[in-house]
């Protein structure tokens, strides 16, 4: 079986430290990874400050929840300040699990559609990489802040891939403190989630009041329902995860479930087989990311 191939089988599949799955091999020791109840999953982004600081929140704010699964994101710093490109979003999630022969661990890369040139023939090339190599893609469209702003409104605006319009939106809402110098100053006050930005995105509910992260997941998921394409639901996506975590269930210790083809793992999205990622103006997968972790789905948040 070629490597593609056996990490795609893979892919539905899920390893908790200390207990390989399929014929993964560990090189550390079990001991070495403390805590074997802690769902570990590499995580990496396009931007170098904001996406990991957001990865770091949701450890932070969910991680290790009282009576729910602890999870661990093993967040994949980009070595260049200024992001990377989607393929080199998905060989960083792959190469840092790989380096702590973490292979068999979920992995899961973010990256964006913006309007930059080649992203229409890079976005596809990078999927499919993804996909062979058993990692899940959020596609942001334009980029990751459209995910933010979800938080505290609806967007609906398609913006051809700039996201000036979302970052206005942003810097302006009067219930995203911190952000109003988001992206126009430099050092801290520029992107990342410092400064009160983290404490907007990650409170709880208040009163009759949603909790902003709650917020994000029903925006997001309207916008599935409202893709262009016009037979796209967030309930395909819903029914999905509901399923691989059944044939996980069924899989036991083995780990080993069915392999997935490349049209299941991306209608995971809740976007149709034939619906062109492109396309999806404006959108965000972090939702199904969010869904796959449980969270936001409590009342509290
Ligand atoms: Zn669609």
């Amino acid at each position: 079986m070629s490597r593609g191939n056996r990490d795609q089988e893979q892919a539905g599949g899920r390893r908790r430290r200390g207990r390989p799955t399929g014929g993964g091999q560990l090189r550390r020791t079990v001991d070495s990874y403390g805590d074997q109840s802690v769902r570990v999953i590499y995580v990496a982004g396009e931007g170098a400050r904001t996406e990991p600081e957001y990865f770091r929140l949701i450890n932070k704010t969910f991680g290790d929840r009282p009576g729910r699964e602890k999870f661990h994101l093993k967040v994949c710093e980009p070595s260049n300040p200024n992001g990377l490109r989607p393929e080199a979003v998905v060989d960083l999630v792959l190469s840092e699990a790989e380096k702590k022969g973490d292979q068999d661990c979920e992995k899961w890369a973010f990256f964006d559609r913006d309007a930059e040139d080649n992203r229409d023939t890079e976005i596809p090339r990078a999927m499919r990489k993804a996909s062979e190599n058993g990692v899940h893609v959020a596609l942001s469209h334009p980029s990751f802040e459209i995910w933010l702003l979800l938080h505290f409104r609806p967007f609906t605006s398609q913006e051809n891939g700039r996201d000036a319009e979302v970052i206005k939106q942003l810097r302006n809402h009067p219930k995203a403190d911190g952000f109003k110098e988001y992206d126009k100053a430099s050092g801290d006050r520029g992107k990342g989630l410092g400064g009160g930005r983290g404490e907007a995105l990650m409170r709880e509910a208040r009163g009759r009041e949603q909790a902003p992260i709650r917020n994000a997941v029903r925006n997001a998921r309207k916008l599935v329902t409202s893709c262009p394409h016009g037979d796209c639901s967030p309930k395909r996506a819903d029914d999905l995860l509901a399923a691989s975590k059944a044939a996980r269930a069924d899989a036991g210790s083995s780990g080993e479930t069915a392999p997935e083809s490349y049209e299941t793992w991306r209608t995971r999205t809740g976007h149709a087989a034939d619906c062109d990622p492109l396309k999806r103006d404006p959108s965000s997968d972090v939702w199904r990311f969010l869904a796959d972790l449980e969270i936001a789905t409590e009342d509290s948040y």
